[in-house]
């Protein structure tokens, strides 16, 4: 049955101010992962209405509009999302799986990242140097970068996309956004919010489509100057690959392996809950949840108990079930990623503590993985080396503080750590040696659009949120005249 919906009015891609039509080509269905109900059918747009979509958005770009402007629409889009948070809410549970309590709480999060960017607009103001160089006066103007492309994943399906949406339309630019295949539903009712703006046609586009040639456009096309990415880091290396012949600025938030480090003198019910809350929000898949926690040993047992408790609690069913904590995996080949990380470690001598053996489904849907904590694991598991992206808590136990920094860095990811104590000193003295963009001492709190947020090594560059966040879509131009 399709989902009925007063925001889904169309199930197709918008381009230059209008909702277009695809009859004849082929059609992406959206799964609703707890049910296998198929929400809609999408025709797929490719190279021809992305091209379309670009040429559009470089014209809208001809339009200029003021700071006072662009404050009014951000402001606008924020009061939308607030208005509107229990149907998006609702749509999100229903492509994506996660609680519907979580997804309203996704809806407020993304509405903030309008409101600060609609608050910092006037940091795009002109300056002048206050002094004469050389007999001229200088002056610093940020200028929209132009055409941007953005590319979000299905994980947090509005509010990958408010991130970079928000600075973008802040600066002026011109958008071209590609959601993900699994959930373009989120994306096809923010913009049917957007439309009632009457923000100039040609201004906002999304394209729903194949990821291949609709990437190959965005990467090749000479208007597209800035391509903002949010997903894996195989994907964002190709991205690299394309776009350096055309020499284009990529912002790319990529995969994560985020440590946990809980040392002896920490206080072990707030690690508990700062784990279960970090841990377990979209049942385990985001890119900043512990991925490998570490345990001092003095400790381990305790803390492994504390949150084995926690996790007994947790209830997993269906996302629009009020009881619900955690939903299905996104699809069955994120189920079969955490089952093998899970057989991997235990074959190597891992134990676990809870979660049994879940029946492996026999339909690509209803991927319910069943909340799992390990202990006794070693940094040659695949849990450890890779991003498991589901609800299982890997705990080793660790010795010193050399060994678990050592360990918390043997990664090619840096996103996110998290450290737990009670010792201001060494909290100073480990978050300086820890590679990570983002680091929560004593909590599990992720990102918020006030503050800058973004990887090093292989989990990207280019920042998300904060001003940094904003300028990441403008170019700078500087002027001397005498
Ligand atoms: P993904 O497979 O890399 O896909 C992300 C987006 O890229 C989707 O829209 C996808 O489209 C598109 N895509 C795939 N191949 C492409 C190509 N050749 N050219 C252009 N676009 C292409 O990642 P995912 O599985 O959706 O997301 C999970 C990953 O995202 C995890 O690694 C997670 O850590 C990371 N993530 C990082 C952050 C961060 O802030 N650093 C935040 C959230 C998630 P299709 O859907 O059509 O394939």
């Amino acid at each position: 049955m399709t989902i009925q919906s007063y925001l889904l009015p169309h199930f197709t891609s918008y381009i230059n101010g209008r909702w277009i039509s695809l009859d004849s080509v082929s059609k992406s269905k959206v799964i609703n992962p707890a049910t296998g109900e198929c929400l809609a059918e999408i025709p797929e747009a490719g190279e021809t209405q992305t091209k379309e979509a670009i040429e559009a958005a470089s014209k809208a770009l001809n339009i200029a509009s003021s700071i006072e402007q662009r404050q009014k629409w951000l402001s606008e889009i924020h009061r939308l999302l607030i208005e509107n948070k229990e149907e998006l809410g609702r749509i999100i549970t229903l492509e994506h799986g996660k609680p519907l309590k979580e997804a309203i709480v996704e809806v407020e999060y993304s509405a903030r990242f309008f409101r600060f960017f609609a608050e910092q607009l006037s940091h795009l103001n002109s300056k002048m140097l206050p002094e004469s160089i050389r007999n001229c006066q200088w002056t610093i103007h940020h200028r929209p970068a132009g055409v941007v492309g953005l590319i979000t994943p299905w994980n947090f399906p509005l509010g990958m996309l408010a991130k970079k949406l928000a600075p973008a339309l802040g600066a002026d630019c011109s958008i071209v956004t590609k959601p993900a295949n699994l959930t373009p539903l989120t994306a096809i009712a923010f913009w049917t919010l957007l439309e009632r703006l009457k923000i100039p046609a040609g201004k906002l586009n999304l394209i729903i489509g194949k990821s291949g040639p609709i990437g190959d456009v965005l990467c090749s096309h000479p208007a597209v100057r800035v391509i903002s990415f949010t997903g894996s880091t195989e994907v964002g290396k190709l991205l690299i690959q394309k776009t350096a012949p055309h020499i284009k600025r990529l912002a790319l938030e990529l995969g994560g392996n985020a440590p946990f480090i809980v040392f002896e003198d920490a206080d072990l019910e707030a690690a508990a809950n700062g784990l279960m809350s970090n841990k377990f929000r979209s049942g385990g898949q985001t890119c900043v949840c512990a991925n490998r926690v570490y345990v001092h040993k003095k400790i381990a047992d305790s803390f492994a108990k504390l949150v084995t408790q926690r996790v007994a609690k947790l209830r997993v069913g269906d996302g629009m079930d009020v009881d619900t904590d955690i939903g299905p995996l996104i699809d069955r080949a994120g189920f079969d990623k955490v089952a093998q990380h899970v057989q991997d470690a235990l074959s190597h001598g891992a134990q676990r503590l809870i979660g049994n053996d879940p029946a492996k489904p026999d339909h690509a849907w209803g991927n319910f993985y069943p909340p799992t904590v390990l202990m006794n694991v070693n940094q040659e598991m695949l849990v450890c080396q890779e991003e498991t992206f589901g609800p299982v808590v890997a705990i080793s136990a660790f010795d010193s503080e050399e060994q678990t920094i050592e360990e918390g860095n043997r990664t090619q990811y840096g996103l996110a750590a998290y450290v737990f104590t009670r010792d201001p000193e060494r909290a100073k003295r480990v978050v300086r040696k820890l590679s990570f963009g983002h680091v929560g001492v004593n909590t599990g709190t992720g990102p918020t659009p006030e503050a800058p947020f973004g990887g090093m090594k292989q989990s990207g560059f280019g920042r998300e949120g904060g001003l940094e966040g904003l300028f990441e879509f403008c170019e700078t131009q500087v002027v001397a005249s005498p």
